[in-house]
């Protein structure tokens, strides 16, 4: 007997007849002797329409006003859910994140956990109910609700295994684990048995969203052992899913473990820089000084005219504003201009193995230019190479470096 995390994505609660199976999944692990702590997201296109009514008022909406109103949609669903459970002879409770004193940091809409009460839910479970609890969303010590970011529901499951020390952190989703690239995009894409978490955060970091970047360092961090199953398959059918594990865990591993891809961001150039020190400081420093985060970054050494061009990614949201403060400070100094573009991608090869293999991103700037794709800007780590290409291209470029790395159903082994 265990103790198990199960998480319902919004696809997986999209209406009464969906909650009703999961209702029926939730009873199936009880029924094999587990305790069961449930997290639901809001219903499929929920938290879309609620960040549409708010946008309605003022964009970007008040930060703990829009908090109050997204944390709605998973009330909706924890509420339902229990019914469901009780209408089928299980008792069940349903609390949102600040009746299980999830407690947070006050950054709203990005707000993290800082600690987990988990007295009220050990009760719960002790009298054989299940607990089901609001994901995305907790408390801050003032008592204002926050919510975790787009995705969060994720962060809140593994955060409450951690907590209660579960046996299993299970996420379900549409998708029946994690695959080699976005299975919408690659048909082909290939199901991985195990990922490592260092890959999990750099595909999730990079792009693909199965998983919510800060869940995988949660589970990482307090090595939760966490799966990635889908809830649209046959209840009694032997589960498969993704295991995201540690490197040991993982007998053979693939030189790439798959490719992500990022649409949200736009890049943006200070053309004709002085090529002198803190230039680069001066630029950035006012974009960190307006809370944006930059991505990736390029300057190249000038030639002889002693000026250079500087080169950054943000997110697409930030894109206005960034543009803003980059012409202010390219007059502040004296630089030719700025040109920007957010009709851009980013392509992520990732893979532990490419640790110890010579030649990858070689291969992947061959196979881009086979297709003629032109590489804009290419950033590397130890287990990544991500390029930026035109978003016209991400589909072929995704497709052909699947191919070219040989990491579809049909070609492994
Ligand atoms: P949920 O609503 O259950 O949280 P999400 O939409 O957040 O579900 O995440 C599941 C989706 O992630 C899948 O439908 C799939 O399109 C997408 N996805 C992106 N990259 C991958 C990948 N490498 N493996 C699996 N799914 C991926
Ligand atoms: N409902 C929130 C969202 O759509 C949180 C989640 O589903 O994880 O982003
Ligand atoms: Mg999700």
């Amino acid at each position: 007997m265990g103790l198990i995390v199960q998480k319902y994505g919004g696809t997986s609660v999209a209406n009464p007849e969906r909650i009703s199976n999961v209702a029926n999944r939730v009873i199936a692990t009880q029924k094999k002797g587990h305790d069961v702590v449930v997290v639901v997201s809001a219903m499929s296109g929920e938290t879309n329409r609620l960040v549409a009514l708010a946008e309605q008022f003022q964009k970007p909406p008040i930060a703990r006003e829009f908090d109050v109103l997204l944390a709605t949609g998973e009330q909706v669903t924890i509420s339902l859910l229990s019914m469901a459970l009780i209408s089928k002879g299980q008792d069940a409770r349903s609390y949102t994140g600040s009746q299980v004193h999830i407690l947070t940091d006050s950054a709203h809409n990005k707000a993290r956990i800082l600690d987990i009460d988990d007295k009220r839910i050990h009760a719960d479970l002790n009298e054989g109910r299940v607990v089901v609890v609001a994901g995305f969303q907790g408390a801050d010590e003032y008592g204002n609700i926050t919510t975790l970011g787009r995705g969060g529901s994720d962060t809140t499951a593994v955060a409450l295994a951690a907590a209660l020390k579960a046996d299993e952190c299970q996420i379900y989703t549409d998708v029946d684990g994690v695959y080699t690239t976005d299975p919408r995009i690659v048909p082909e894409a290939r199901r991985m048995d195990k990922i490592t978490f260092e890959e999990m955060l750099e595909m999730a970091s990079l792009g693909a969203k199965v998983l919510q970047i800060r869940s995988v360092e949660f589970a990482s961090k307090y090595n939760v052992p966490l799966r990635v199953l889908s809830s649209f398959t046959d209840i009694d059918a032997e589960p498969k899913g993704t295991l995201i594990t540690t490197e040991d865990e993982i007998m053979e591993q693939a030189v790439i473990s798959g490719i992500a891809f990022n649409k949200d961001e736009a890049k943006l150039t200070v053309l004709g820089v002085p090529d002198k020190p803190g230039i680069a400081y001066h630029i950035l420093g006012d974009v960190a000084d307006a809370n944006i985060e930059v991505d990736m970054i390029v300057q190249n050494i000038s030639e002889d005219s002693g000026h250079t061009d500087f080169t950054f990614t943000v997110h697409r949201n930030d894109f206005e504003k960034t543009q803003s403060i980059v012409k202010n400070c390219a007059e502040q100094l004296n630089a030719k201009g700025v040109v920007s573009d957010n009709n851009i991608v980013k392509l992520s090869l990732v893979g532990v193995g490419m640790r110890s293999h010579a030649g990858i991103a070689s291969k992947m700037f061959q196979v881009l230019a086979d297709e003629n794709i032109n590489i804009q800007m290419i950033s590397t780590s130890e287990i990544k190479v991500s390029v930026v290409v035109d978003e016209k291209y991400l589909e072929l470029g995704v497709r052909a470096l699947h191919v070219a790395f040989d990491l579809a159903e049909d070609s492994a082994e």
